[in-house]
């Protein structure tokens, strides 16, 4: 009896006919098999001090090629990776992997700072602390061109336990970052709170910069906000030379953006910064 509903189940899974929740289950299955063969890629998008034109540092962007499913955007398996809990173990791995880059370029003389995507469930997990010390003392990287981004909502979970969290974070001499900053849920009086670093301007803020007298506003405010709290600003999504000329005029401090470059593999990184001018993607 069994077999033969084996035999059923089969044919229900067959492609043709296979649900939306179907899908689901084998995008998990094959998300499982990915963590385990660590079957993941990191890009490198760099990111450019607005006044020097200089790369300062880049952000580690998760990349998936499924065997089977082809490319999938990390918006869509970073969401499953965080249902099923095996955001855990691909943290790791990005950290470590990111951490790694990052020693082996400041061998070769580029002291990059290393920005990395923290997803809710790694913050909040009591031994994520040592797990970032355990990686630093492992890959040897200098603590101080470590960026964490965390997102506004991550603080709302516990403040207490996430402002500890932070504290030692920062002891250790790593820098935070909120990232896609002014679309979370959180009011802004976390901001004296906690203690952070860097702003990052939402893309979607940036997109009609030059056309949306709003989002003028917006990016403008954030921008003096930040400075008067000390606070660096970095503009995500940057595409046009009118919205670096536009970040420019209110001295945002850093951007990145297609603009100057997509994500990148690690070792065209090295190369991109020592043939490529910046000043010329950005004259
Ligand atoms: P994010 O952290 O806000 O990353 C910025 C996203 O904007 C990246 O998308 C990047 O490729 C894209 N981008 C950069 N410049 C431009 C531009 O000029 N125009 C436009 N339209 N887009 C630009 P990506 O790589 O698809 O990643 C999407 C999101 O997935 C990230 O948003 C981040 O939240 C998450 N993610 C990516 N890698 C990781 C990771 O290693 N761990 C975790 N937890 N999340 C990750
Ligand atoms: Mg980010
Ligand atoms: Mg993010
Ligand atoms: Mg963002």
């Amino acid at each position: 009896y069994a077999k033969e509903r084996g035999k059923d189940d089969f044919q229900w899974y067959h492609p043709s006919i296979r649900t939306e929740h179907d899908e689901k289950l084998f995008m998990e299955k094959r998300l499982r098999l990915a963590t385990e063969k660590k079957r993941f890629t990191l890009v490198y998008q760099p990111q450019i001090n607005l006044r020097t034109k200089k790369v300062v540092g880049v952000e580690a962007l998760i990349r998936w090629n499924d065997n089977e499913l082809g490319p999938i955007a990390p918006s869509v398996f970073i969401a499953l990776a965080e249902e099923t809990g095996l955001v855990i173990p691909i943290g790791d791995w990005v950290l470590e992997e990111a951490c790694k880059q990052a020693k082996a370029w400041c061998n070769e003389g580029d002291a990059l700072r290393m920005g990395i995507n923290i997803s809710p469930l790694q913050f909040q997990r009591p031994d994520f602390v040592s797990k970032v010390k355990h990686i630093l003392r492992k890959t040897q990287l200098d603590p101080t061109l470590l960026d964490l981004e965390i997102t506004e909502n991550d603080l709302l979970y516990s403040r207490k336990e996430s402002f500890k969290t932070l504290e030692r974070l920062k002891e250790l001499g790593i820098t935070i970052s909120i990232d896609d900053f002014g679309t979370g849920y959180s009011s802004l009086s976390y901001l004296r709170k906690f203690p952070i670093d860097t702003l990052k301007i939402d893309q979607s803020f940036i997109q009609e910069l030059v056309e949306n007298s709003n989002d003028q506003a917006i990016v403008t405010s954030i921008i003096q906000l930040a400075h008067n709290m000390n606070l660096k600003v970095i503009a995500e999504g940057v595409e046009t030379k009118d919205m670096v000329d536009f970040l420019n005029e209110r001295q945002c401090d850093e951007m990145q953006g297609f603009l100057y470059s997509k994500p990148l593999p690690g070792n065209e990184v090295t190369m991109f910064i020592n043939q490529v001018n910046p000043e010329d993607a950005l004259e």
